[in-house]
């Protein structure tokens, strides 16, 4: 019984039929979920037989990637619950009155993509799911916009790039640069 990560290889269209828990791109087949694969010598089919993921509840604390950051809405792709070691792969909404305690016209301001996000989910239904960055929650690792180099604070809500000096704002959490890699 081998373990697979999500997107890990698991043999050409030529082989095999891709399964449950697979998906096929240009003849290869990858792995969809985290689980066991399940090699099908007989079908030649190749599966995998996913563990059941962590899911998310409002109260947690978890960390993520900002995708997206427009109009009033950033979106934090969330691949950890703290506490937990499961990795996972979940899209959330930040929005814009959950940014901060203080009013935010913009939210491309205060997120840049790619950033390092540690939020709380406050609401779950269905396929949305709402976090919140207020109070010491927030960017916890920022990239400049201009060169991608990590971005030091220097301010409240101010971080400035030690490699172009570029200066940007960020709804900074209250741990910011302490973070350990997702
Ligand atoms: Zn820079």
């Amino acid at each position: 019984m081998d373990k697979t990560l999500i997107g890990e290889y698991l043999g050409t269209t030529e082989e095999y039929m891709p399964g449950e828990g697979t998906y096929a791109e240009d003849g290869r087949i990858y792995a969809a979920v985290l689980g066991e694969k399940i090699l099908d010598k007989e079908n030649h089919r190749v599966s995998v037989k996913g563990k059941p993921m962590p899911e998310l509840t409002p109260g947690q604390v978890v960390f993520g990637e900002v995708q997206s950051a427009r109009k009033n809405m950033v979106t934090v792709i969330v691949s950890r619950i703290e506490g937990l070691e499961e990795q996972i792969e979940v899209k959330t909404g930040l929005y814009v009155s959950n940014i901060a305690n203080k009013y935010v016209e913009k939210v491309e301001d205060f997120f840049g993509i790619g950033d390092l996000v540690k939020a709380r989910v406050i609401k779950v239904e269905q396929d949305l799911i709402d976090i919140e960055t207020k109070g010491d929650f927030g960017v916890v690792k920022a990239f400049c916009k201009r060169c991608r180099n990590p971005l030091l604070k220097t301010g409240e809500m101010d971080v400035e790039c030690p490699n172009c000096k570029h200066k940007e704002k960020r709804k900074l959490a209250a741990d910011y640069g302490n973070v350990i890699s997702l």
